[in-house]
């Protein structure tokens, strides 16, 4: 069993400077998560869209931490959306209270609550996974197909890196890039 950001490990980096726009951070917060989401680990690379920046205690719950860097999740549209200004415990402090709430994806208890399964499937390990779980839609979104297409890429980079004309991986690069044209506008 593995976890739901594969062998990436998202942290946020120190000392970033102030900024007085949150939408500033777009490019430090994208390397710091590695191009994934940090809620589902979907890489932005799977997408036409652009991932988004999720303020991980909503702004109606703190609005002063609208521009902190450390408050910022990148998130794919799929997940901001799905979570949106909900904030169970309503306290700014107590993200979660071991049965509802969230777990930021940046630390290294996200793993406590959410896993991944061989298929690539996430599945949760506690009451707030579960709730995370529920609340992102893991049950019915495409999320193992999503992986698959990511292992996918790796391996499609693999071979692209081998520099021979030799038809037969020239044919599978063409059927894995049109599978990947298809599944972007559809994952
Ligand atoms: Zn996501």
């Amino acid at each position: 069993m593995g976890r739901v950001h594969g062998d990436i490990v998202i942290r946020r980096r120190n000392n970033i400077d102030k900024r007085d726009d949150y939408t500033k951070y777009r490019k430090e917060l994208q390397e710091d998560f590695n191009n994934i989401c940090g809620y589902c680990g979907k890489d932005k690379r799977c997408l036409y869209e652009e991932h988004e920046l999720d303020h991980f205690v909503p702004r109606g719950i703190d609005d002063t931490r609208i521009n902190d860097y450390y408050n910022l999740v990148y998130a794919c549209k799929k997940c901001n959306g799905s979570k949106q200004k909900d904030w169970p415990t309503k306290d700014k402090n107590i993200p979660h209270n071991e049965k509802i709430g969230y777990c930021d994806p940046a630390t290294e208890e996200f793993d406590e609550h959410l896993g991944r399964d061989d298929e690539g499937n996430i599945f949760y390990k506690t009451e707030v996974g579960k709730y995370m779980y529920k609340r992102f839609h893991f049950d019915i979104r495409p999320i193992s197909y999503v992986w698959k297409l990511m292992e996918l890429m790796k391996r499609e980079n693999e071979l692209c890196s081998i520099k021979n004309k030799d038809l037969e991986r020239l044919e599978i690069l063409d059927k894995i890039k049109e599978l990947r044209e298809y599944l972007r506008y559809n994952v």
